[in-house]
């Protein structure tokens, strides 16, 4: 399995003080699963590479074999394709290895390392689960050229046809720290294969070695479901807390902007309308266990615990500040323990199903699928109406058509920054429906607030029911 690096920006050789590795000398690292090799096949001012070579002991595996028992006793042990293809141990090594220039460390050339200029790596054998397409979409969008060669199964056999081995370049304009970040991330990724456990800590490398790219990745989903091994409780952990990183502040500009949509509708007194009719179509529903699905700052919470018939409350959001905020703003720590029973938070996002909001009486959804764009809104329709299928889901938003008759707010304007649509009538009706129907609900369509004659009411809501089967 060989890694190389390779610059061109003069003078190259500054490569080594980048990786804390001396150019003109071989040099050998035990790891505990083989030995890793670093050297330079080339180094002139004008251009210089840094190879690591690493060298899998087949047996070394066996023996040090961590992880989870019952895999073990078989063939499959000694004869793999582990010692020869780039894999999670490619990024153990890396980590071991050029550590101070995975974290963007140099003890010689500090300024050196922001500096973006062109690299080349080279990685000789890579297995590439998904193809040569999901590694283009891997690599792509973080601006690397990729370059790949497919290798056969066997030259001898070329009627076996092709391996899911290739030879992949990647050339970018980047930091070096970058490159490895990229590559330490995603080899495991593509490789698909687990050769240690996947524990906990693994989130916080993947969000650390994550920063400041993973949460914008087209493909963060399924890089998180990847590297973790699918195991979805954690990957499900990593993304909730990538899709906070995802907004620059989501706490700051959701409270200045929640306060400006207050102001806008604030005449109408349209919030606690809203609140009234929630309460009502749960009321006529008869739910008991309620989860408020991004309860934001506990407006509806408050509501639902003065009423005693309500057994159980959950309240999530995707945001640790609302969540803090509702729960200073409720009196969590003064509430009386019979009231505090009732109620219970959770931090988790409507992007990913979840297993915690499944089966409730209803589910409320207030002010809240107009924040969700196009790819996110299709996937909380499932996440709600497919996995958690609740009895009953009462489901607010704002009516676009009634904007004009806000005077404070400018025409053509969205009542906040953070709304990625607001619909007219006929569409949150086409909307609901389509639904509705395609996962067995009947749904009613309410206006909420003054009606206008001729633009409706400034708030819809939708209340679905599930058809019994
Ligand atoms: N229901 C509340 C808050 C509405 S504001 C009320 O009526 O006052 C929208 C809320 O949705 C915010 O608190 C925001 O953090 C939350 N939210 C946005 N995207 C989310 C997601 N993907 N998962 C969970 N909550 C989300």
């Amino acid at each position: 399995m060989l890694l190389t690096i390779t610059t061109t920006r003069a003078p190259a050789t500054d490569l080594g003080y980048l990786l804390h590795k001396n150019p003109s000398r071989l040099q050998s690292f035990p790891l505990s699963f083989g030995h890793a090799h670093v050297f330079y096949p080339e180094a002139t001012s004008e251009r210089c590479t840094a190879a690591l070579l690493l060298d899998v002991d087949p047996v070394a595996l066996v023996r040090n074999r961590r992880g989870p028992a019952g895999e073990g006793g078989t063939l499959d042990q000694y004869v793999n394709d582990r010692p020869y293809v780039a894999s999670s141990f490619l990024s153990v090594a890396i980590a071991r290895v050029l550590g101070s220039a995975l974290a963007g460390r140099s003890k010689d050339r500090p300024e050196l390392t922001d500096v973006r200029m062109p690299l080349q790596a080279k990685i000789s054998v890579l297995p590439c689960r998904g193809g040569e397409e999901f590694l283009r979409r891997l690599f792509e969008p973080l601006g690397y050229e990729v370059i790949a060669t497919r290798h056969v199964l066997d030259e001898k056999f070329p009627e076996w046809g092709a391996s899911l081995y290739y030879t992949v370049e990647l050339r970018g304009h980047v930091r070096l720290q970058d490159l490895l970040t990229h590559i330490y991330v995603l080899i495991p990724v593509l490789d698909n294969e687990k050769h240690y456990w996947v524990g906990d800590d693994e989130v916080e490398k993947l969000l650390r070695h994550g920063s400041g790219w993973l949460a914008a990745h087209p493909e963060k989903e399924e890089i998180t479901k990847r590297y973790l091994k699918y195991r979805r409780d954690l990957a499900r952990e990593a993304l909730a807390r990538l899709v906070d990183e995802e907004l620059p502040d989501p706490d700051v500009n959701e409270r200045v902007h929640n306060t400006e949509e207050e102001a806008i509708e604030r005449p109408l007194n349209l919030n606690e309308q809203r609140i009234n009719a929630v309460m009502a179509a749960l009321k006529s529903s008869g739910a008991k266990r309620i989860v408020d699905l991004g309860c934001g700052e506990g407006k509806l919470l408050r509501a639902l615990l003065e009423d005693r018939s309500i057994e159980e409350i959950v309240g999530l959001d995707v945001s640790h500040r609302a969540l803090q905020i509702a729960q200073e703003r409720l009196r969590l720590d003064r509430m009386p323990t019979r009231q505090r029973e009732r109620l219970k938070f959770i931090q988790g996002s409507l992007m990913y199903r979840d297993k915690r909001i499944a089966g409730y009486d209803a589910a409320t959804v207030i002010e809240v699928i107009e924040h969700l764009d196009q790819p996110r809104l299709t996937a909380f329709e499932r996440v709600l109406f497919e996995f958690a299928k609740p009895s009953a889901v009462v489901l607010t938003t704002p009516n676009v058509e009634y904007n004009s008759r806000f005077e404070t707010l400018p025409a053509g304007k969205l009542r906040h920054k953070d709304h990625r649509f607001e619909w007219t009538r006929q569409q949150f009706k086409d909307w609901s429906e389509a639904i509705a129907k395609q996962h067995g609900y009947a749904v009613k369509l309410i206006p909420v607030g003054p009606e206008d004659s001729v633009l409706g009411a400034p708030t819809q809501m939708a209340v679905f029911n599930l058809i019994a089967s």
